[in-house]
């Protein structure tokens, strides 16, 4: 069975929805408050187990009851989290204010993922057998390359998330097989406004690059070979939270169980685009079964 490792963030997203988020000093009235389990690495674990890898989720939550939660949240989905660790105090949390408009305002706090910034005993033995190591940029830099580079050692491909968006150091980037950016990240990354032109661009420091386009789908850049446009279907979208998450998670499970990239594409888009049509970030993510219905 393909194996998953991810090496990233648990966040317990606390959103409050808001007619008009309160200025400086100004006190509103919310209309709901909701808690809901987050964090990109998470959201990528349970992308992928749900698209039918065994998952393992290496990091941290802490003592508090959101760490509870998170780990539960994980396991429901069949995330392995014997490599995330309980550390003392509290877990990270994103402060989520969401308008009428929908606009939104977050404070993260990381919390327990800022002690991920080194590797753990253990975690290079749970890396080495993977298939794939899935990392974002929401835990200390430190450990994203420290992860990468372990992986590197076993020749086990390693697929980066480069969000929240910032400079990558060329150690990083050495030990990176596959970057996945969405368009605002491949923006940012390069400062080429075009697509096309930001992935061939993030391709002379990586090998392989999708950039995902939204409701467009992703294009698909590697080393001597034509850019791939996947279009994604025509769906009504009504919340793209953890969309490239999803993606990201069932594109490895893809890649890892050899689908050819073409095909594996579709897959991830098909994923994602199940997911946008349901509420929520990993709660809209879809299994296996579902993803094969809508791919076949
Ligand atoms: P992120 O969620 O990281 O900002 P994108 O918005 O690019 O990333 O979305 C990731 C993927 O989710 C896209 O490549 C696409 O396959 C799918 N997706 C996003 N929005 C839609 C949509 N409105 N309709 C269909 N698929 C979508």
């Amino acid at each position: 069975m393909t194996h998953i490792a991810v090496l990233g963030s648990t966040n317990m997203d606390l959103v409050t929805y808001v007619d008009k988020a309160p200025e400086r000093g100004e006190t509103v009235t919310g209309r709901e408050f909701r808690t809901v389990p987050g964090g990109k690495g998470a959201n990528q674990a349970i992308a992928a187990a749900r698209a039918g890898a065994t998952v393992s989720m290496i990091g941290a939550v802490g003592t508090d009851a959101y760490g509870a939660r998170l780990r539960d949240t994980l396991e429901h989905s069949g995330v392995d989290t014997d490599f995330l660790r309980t550390v003392q105090g509290p877990s990270g949390t994103a402060h989520i204010v969401v308008d009428a408009e929908g606009g939104n305002a977050i404070v993260v706090v990381p919390g327990a993922n800022g002690t991920v910034d080194h590797l753990s005993p253990g975690d290079e033995g749970v890396i080495a057998t993977a298939d794939a190591l899935l990392l974002q940029l929401e835990i200390p830099l430190p450990a994203v390359v420290a992860g990468a580079r372990a992986a590197r050692r076993h020749g086990v491909r390693t697929v980066l998330t480069p969000s929240p968006v910032q400079p990558l150091p060329p150690e990083l980037l050495q030990a990176v097989d596959l970057l996945v950016p969405n368009e605002y990240e491949a923006v940012t990354l390069t400062g080429r406004t075009d697509p096309r032109e930001a992935a061939a661009a993030l391709l002379e420091l990586v090998p392989e690059v999708v950039v995902t386009l939204g409701a467009t789908g992703c294009l698909y850049l590697a080393r001597g070979t034509e850019p791939l446009v996947v279009p994604a279907p025509r769906v009504t979208a009504v919340d793209s939270t953890g969309a490239g998450d999803t993606f990201v998670g069932a594109l490895a499970v893809a890649l890892a169980g050899e689908k050819p990239v073409r095909e594996a594409l579709t897959w991830a888009v098909a994923a994602a685009a199940i997911s946008v049509q349901r509420e929520g970030a990993s709660a809209s993510m879809p299994y296996r079964p579902e993803i094969e219905a809508q791919y076949g």
